[in-house]
C-alpha cells in the first residue's frame, strides 16, 4: 500500500501541517493512531533529531561530508 500526504513538502521532508519533519505516525500527523508502524514514531523522531544534531555539529566543526 501506498501514502500521499497533502501536507508533505518533498524537496526537504517537511510537514507543512505541522511546520516539523515530517516523521509519519508521529504526534499530530494524520497517520497517527491509524496506522502500525515497523519502527514506533516516536523511536523516529528521536533518530531524526539525533541526526540533525550530529549535522549541525558537523557543519559548526566543517568536518568532510557535513553538507555545504
Ligand atoms: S508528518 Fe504526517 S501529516 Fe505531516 S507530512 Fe508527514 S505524513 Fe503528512
Amino acid at each position: 500500500m501506498s501514502f500521499s500526504c497533502p501536507h508533505f513538502r518533498p524537496n526537504d521532508d517537511w510537514c507543512l501541517r505541522l511546520k516539523t519533519d515530517c516523521v509519519p505516525g508521529r504526534r499530530g500527523c494524520v497517520l497517527a493512531g491509524k496506522t502500525t508502524f515497523a519502527v514506533p514514531a516516536e523511536q523516529r523522531v528521536r533518530e531524526r533529531e539525533e541526526e540533525k544534531r550530529r549535522q549541525a555539529i558537523a557543519r559548526l566543526w566543517g568536518s568532510p561530508g557535513a553538507g555545504s
